[in-house]
């Protein structure tokens, strides 16, 4: 039992759902609807709402009026994350926190403080190291002689996040948004990297890049460069290919697809959500956290080391 005197072990974890958005809605609620361990208990967004439980305005609204909840899922954009889960935890609730996990790196590792402090599981979640073919690409590359990566992200702003203001601001990520599921995948599969170069292109009217290019090395010297870009239209690319003594790996579409020198090896259907809800009730069950910084540290990087390009503005 934790410090906090909640149970974890038995029962269903009562769960309140907080930034009731396009993620919610396409993924948290889908997932949660098929997980026996978990029960939606409650709702808290200013202007989302969940049919079926009770809805409020706030995180804290909700953890005020509810007091029997275990956890709770934070879905709002990364930069008003902090307060919400340091409310939460306060609370004495688990916290799942959607990626990116917060705007800062020192803002997580506070929450990752507080959370042991108080024997509560905090998870930072990356959903895209739960699609299909990843591990079967870090078995791979754990069985070969990495030569050279490159990992190419591309998808067209418009389509994916239609009218998403808070993305293009501070603390928002712009093209890191979508760069950091790459980066999640990366870190899990590639040896240790560090960035050597970046460049970062930001349209003249945002605070948040459309494009970057980032060139990490391994300790040994080995190049992983990283080419992102929110304006590709037509087909989207979401791939990290790699050179290896044993062949030229390709995981491609996300993280759903591995191919070995042009043939496909490992191709499923994808259960990012799911998974994620399983991790979390294990880690609340066994009374632990999940909080794995090395994607989040690697965009403050960019951000910190990368040249700022200006380039034209974007609009919807
Ligand atoms: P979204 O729909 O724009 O935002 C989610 C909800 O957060 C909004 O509907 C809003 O609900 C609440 N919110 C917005 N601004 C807020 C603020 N200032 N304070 C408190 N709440 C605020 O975004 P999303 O696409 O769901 O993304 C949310 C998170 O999920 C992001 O971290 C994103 O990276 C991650 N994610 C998104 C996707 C995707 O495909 N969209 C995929 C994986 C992960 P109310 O107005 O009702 O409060």
């Amino acid at each position: 039992m934790p410090a906090s005197g909640k149970p974890t072990a038995l029962g269903p974890i009562a769960l309140g759902i907080v930034g009731v958005g396009k993620i919610v809605r396409d993924q948290h609620l889908p997932a949660l609807a098929k997980d026996a361990d978990f029960r939606l208990a409650a709702a808290a967004s200013r202007h989302g709402k969940v049919d079926g439980i009770p809805n409020f305005p706030s995180i804290e609204a909700m953890l005020e009026a509810m007091p029997g909840l275990d956890a709770v899922s934070l879905c709002m954009p990364p930069q008003f994350r902090h307060d919400a889960a340091r409310a939460a935890l306060l609370a004495g609730k688990h916290v799942f926190m959607e990626k990116p996990p917060g705007a800062t790196v020192s803002e997580v590792e506070h929450l990752k403080a507080l959370a042991a402090e108080r024997g509560l599981s905090l998870f930072a979640s990356w959903h895209s190291r739960y699609a299909p073919a990843v591990e079967a690409a870090k078995t791979f590359l754990a069985s070969a002689q990495l030569k050279a990566a490159k990992i190419v992200w591309k998808e067209d702003v418009r389509r994916w996040h239609p009218g998403q203001e808070w993305i293009w601001q501070a603390g928002g990520f712009g093209v890191f948004d979508p760069g950091i599921n790459a980066l999640s995948i990366a870190t899990h599969i590639l040896p240790p990297m560090f960035i050597a170069r970046a460049e970062l292109d930001f349209p003249a009217n945002r605070d948040a890049p459309v494009a970057a290019r980032v060139c990490f090395r391994t300790d040994n010297g080995i190049a992983v460069d990283m080419d992102l870009d929110w304006l590709q239209t037509g087909s989207q690319s979401w791939d990290i290919m790699a050179e290896t003594d044993r062949g030229a790996m390709v995981l491609s579409s996300g993280g759903a697809r591995l191919a070995i020198d042009g043939r496909a090896v490992h191709e499923e259907p994808e259960t990012e959500y799911p998974q994620l809800y399983r991790r979390f009730s294990e880690i609340v069950r066994a009374g632990v956290s999940d909080v794995d910084l090395a994607p989040l540290q690697h965009v403050a990087d960019a951000f910190m080391l990368g040249k700022r390009n200006v380039v034209d503005a974007f609009y919807d």
